[in-house]
């Protein structure tokens, strides 16, 4: 029996009306979302040229008969939703029945599919919007075939961004609803090769784990707090495991990933006091929220909600992320390994009177030549470590006696095995092992301790961020790293370390500024404080 109605114009004209196709990642998204939606319990997406030639999403679920199947190309023809109460209830991901006549519309389709428990199936064919075939066929579950997308627009297909760049936003995609849909088995194979293999799972942890590896799941913690009007269920940083970078950032409203600026600053706002600057915490959120309290009907592509009382929501996250990170009583990150990075140069003279203090947690004031100095020691100690990378030298680089595994992002390890070579220059000397997972061979002596995987990640991030060329790739990469691996604030140096620290960036080319341009130190020579007082 046919369950798709065209809405009527009264909801129609409600609707969060825009594109909802943007790119291969798109389409994949909106099938996925089908598939989710008609109860499957296992989802294939296969893809060609980053999903530009295909795009292809069979499921198991129960499937259109063959009213259906006509119907569910037509503009605003959904099962999901009747009348506009439905609106402010929503609980399956489509609601507006824009997706398949919007693919449809602007590539080659391919539908088969079978209303659970009847043989009976149909194969429909609709190019650029136009019904090109219909057959019967038996089938199982649905299966929808996407062909050379926007081939009837040359104007959009030209934006498209390279095969590699729309498969890394369809990993993103495909991983984002994994990530949200736990109990759901997804396959993901890319140009014939499988790129994601994830069994259904029993719970979000569980579904972490799969994405990401257990040591991963091993540097957040988990949190779960319930009220009358929501629940949140979240895994979030613990201790110093911090990023460099977004790039593990997830926020699901009720299973549907959303972007949403006032979550986001009720975390950093948590982290206050704990978060070492510059550093991002990773985070997955999971929330449920009665429907009621929030508008999904906001933005075309569903990526953003409105929520009916703000205020409520920032609180919630802010009190139940604040309460646990307390709890815990998070160390402020920093690298222990530092000290040997520093007392490498044997030719230090030991120069027991020094006299300095400690202004806050970074900077120390001393007096040299008559004149003062503030000495910003993680800048410093950023600027050394930065400059013995980009000279190469320094890099002593082990081969490891038994290789370390890192598992990433699927994304990260795509973009890290394309550009293995130019890692290599910086000592680090990576392999394929396979689901995600590098095997380090070597790397430089001093990361013994420093987190690798996170340096690995923000490496990753930069390479996809821009187009570098392979100087400003170095420089970008041996300041992530000297970041990484300097000095932070609340460490105190001893007096020889600060010396130490002193020569050291005395030989340094460009002693003045850190890598990213900020003082290493201030100084004020006898003759300028004389000025200052107005004495001269
Ligand atoms: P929406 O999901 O907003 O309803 P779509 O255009 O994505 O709109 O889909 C239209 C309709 O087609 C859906 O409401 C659903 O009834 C049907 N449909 C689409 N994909 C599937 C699928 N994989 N399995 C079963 N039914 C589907
Ligand atoms: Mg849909």
């Amino acid at each position: 029996m046919s369950k798709i109605k065209v809405l009527p114009q009264s909801l129609r004209d409600k609707i969060a009306a825009g594109e909802v196709i943007e790119r291969p990642a798109s389409v994949v998204k909106e099938l996925i979302e089908n598939s989710i939606d008609a109860e499957s319990t296992t989802i294939l997406i296969e893809v060609l040229y980053g999903g530009k030639r295909l795009i292809r999403v069979s499921d198991n679920g129960i499937g259109m008969d063959k009213e259906d199947a006509l119907l569910c190309f037509e503009r605003y023809a959904t099962s999901k939703i009747l009348n506009e109460e439905d609106l402010f209830n929503i609980k399956t991901m489509g609601f507006r029945g824009e997706a398949l006549s919007s693919i449809a519309a602007v590539a080659k389709i391919k539908l088969t599919t079978a209303s659970k428990g009847s043989n009976q199936g149909v194969l429909i064919e609709i190019h650029g919007g136009e019904i090109k075939t219909i057959k019967d066929l038996s089938s199982i579950g649905t299966t929808v075939e996407v062909k050379d997308i926007f081939y009837n627009m040359p104007a959009r297909r030209k934006f498209l961004r390279t095969d590699s760049t729309e498969l890394l936003h369809i990993i993103d995609t495909v991983s984002e609803e994994a990530l949200s849909h736990h109990e759901i088995g997804f396959t993901l194979s890319s140009d014939n090769h499988e790129t994601l293999s994830i069994p259904p799972s029993s719970c979000s942890r569980e579904r972490i784990m799969q994405l990401y590896g257990s040591e991963f799941l091993d540097s957040l913690t988990e949190i779960n707090i319930k009220t009358k009007e929501m629940s949140l269920n979240s895994f979030i940083t613990k201790g110093e495991y911090f990023r460099n970078s977004k790039s593990h950032q997830f926020i699901f409203i009720n299973r549907r990933p959303v972007r949403d600026f006032l979550i986001t600053h009720a975390v950093y706002k948590a982290y206050e006091g704990i978060l070492p600057s510059k550093k991002h915490p990773v985070f997955f959120l999971f929330f449920n929220i009665n429907p009621q309290y929030i508008d999904l009907n906001v933005h075309p592509t569903k990526h953003e909600v409105r929520f009916k009382d703000k205020e409520y929501v920032y609180h919630f996250v802010y009190s139940s992320i604040r309460e646990s990170l307390t709890k815990y009583k998070h160390p402020i990150s920093f690298t222990s390994s530092m000290p040997s990075a520093i007392s490498e140069n044997v030719e230090f003279e030991y120069e027991p009177s020094f006299s300095f203090i400690y202004l806050g947690d970074t900077f120390i004031a001393l007096t040299d030549k008559g004149g003062l100095t503030l000495l910003d020691q993680h800048a410093a100690h950023e600027r050394i470590l930065y400059e013995k990378f980009l000279r190469g030298l320094d890099i002593n680089s082990n081969r490891l006696l038994f290789p370390k595994q890192v598992r990433l992002s699927h994304k990260e390890y795509i973009t890290i095995l394309e550009n293995r070579i130019i890692l290599k220059d910086f000592g680090i000397d990576v392999e394929d092992f396979g689901y995600d997972t590098l095997l380090i061979r070597s790397f430089p002596h001093f990361l013994t301790n420093a987190d690798i995987s996170g340096i690995l990640s923000d490496i990753a991030s930069i390479i996809l961020n821009g187009e570098l060329t392979k100087e400003g790739f170095k420089k970008t990469v041996a300041a992530k790293i000297a970041c990484h691996h300097s000095i932070r604030g609340s460490i105190k140096l001893s007096p020889e370390e600060i010396n130490h620290l002193l020569s050291d960036l005395s030989n340094c080319k460009n002693p003045d500024t850190c890598p990213h341009g900020r003082p290493t130190k201030i100084s004020f020579s006898l003759e300028d404080v004389k000025r200052m007082f107005k004495k001269r």
